[in-house]
């Protein structure tokens, strides 16, 4: 990875108009009613406002646990 001497990125959002992940300008961070922090900007090209919420937990990138199929085993009938 290179270090291009910049310590902070650029918050990045998906703007709807541009249907793309793009960089959020003019980035103000903000608190919701519910007490999540979100960044709000806008996007480069159309200016479009962008949110991005940053409380909670990551669920768009983490990968969701894939729940496994339960196996059946047979339970012996002769046990009792
Ligand atoms: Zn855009």
């Amino acid at each position: 990875m290179m270090r291009l001497g910049m310590e902070f990125s650029m918050p990045e959002g998906y703007c709807v108009k541009c249907k793309a992940k793009k960089e959020i300008v003019n980035a103000v961070e903000e608190v919701m009613k519910n007490g999540r922090r979100a960044i709000k900007g806008k996007c480069p090209t159309c200016g479009t406002v962008m949110f991005k919420i940053l409380g909670g937990k990551a669920a768009a990138a983490a990968p969701a646990a894939i729940p496994a199929a339960p196996v059946t085993t047979p339970k012996p009938a002769d046990t009792n």
